[in-house]
């Protein structure tokens, strides 16, 4: 798909942009599922990824599963509006198209992306962005969550936990600076309805 200026302008000047970011297991995709469930006029930015597909996973829905040559290739062509090697060897990437698709329904978007892309993707569209960070300062809790979601998911035997602890630790630091901090450790349904609270005053604005 392609664009000529005016028309990306025009879009642009409509559409927003709803970034969730935190580390793994701070349940980033279930307040993205009810923000998406809440509000129709919201659409997730399905993500290119390198890793394997997991049981409950859908390509094209969850992600766009690619192989590490042909993701390397889109980044070549600048495919990306932003990609990250999340965890070694493991890269995730947000298309320009999938954005620009989303604006050009007039709808908003809705990521799920780690915390740099997050950051990135709110330095590029400082105007018309928002950045929740997904919290949970318990190390206890996020290993009992990954560790559930390991057991969900048989296949997902390379998503060694405490590569993902770690990076959560680190990941905390940047809570700062994003333009919202929701705590996510126990009361999953007050979480849900702040983020509604946040979002519905951003996109209503
Ligand atoms: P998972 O493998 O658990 O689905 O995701 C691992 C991490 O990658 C999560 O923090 C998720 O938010 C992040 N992620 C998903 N899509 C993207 C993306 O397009 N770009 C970046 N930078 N991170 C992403």
């Amino acid at each position: 798909m392609t664009f000529n200026k005016t028309k990306l302008g025009k879009i642009m000047k409509k559409g927003k942009m709803i970034i969730l970011s935190g580390p793994s297991g701070s349940g980033k995709t279930t307040i993205s599922h009810c923000l998406l469930s809440t509000f129709p006029e919201l659409k997730f930015s399905v993500s290119c990824t390198t890793r394997s597909i997991r049981n409950n996973e859908i390509h094209g829905k969850d992600y766009y599963f690619l192989s590490v040559n042909s993701f390397i290739s889109k980044i070549k062509k600048y495919q990306f509006v932003e990609w990250e090697e999340v965890y070694p060897k493991l890269f995730y990437g947000t298309l320009k198209n999938e954005i620009f698709k989303i604006w050009k329904s007039n709808q908003h978007v809705l990521f799920d992306i780690d915390v740099k892309g997050g950051l990135n993707l709110k330095k590029k569209y400082p105007n018309n962005s928002l950045s929740i960070f997904i919290m949970v300062n318990s190390v206890k809790i996020l290993k009992e969550r990954l560790i559930a979601r390991s057991y969900k998911n048989s296949n997902d035997n390379e998503m060694n936990l405490n590569i993902r602890l770690n990076k959560a630790r680190e990941e905390n630091d940047y809570a700062k600076l994003f333009d919202f901090v929701l705590l996510n450790n126990i009361d999953l349904c007050q979480t849900k309805r702040k983020a509604i609270q946040i979002v519905s005053n951003f996109i209503h604005k």
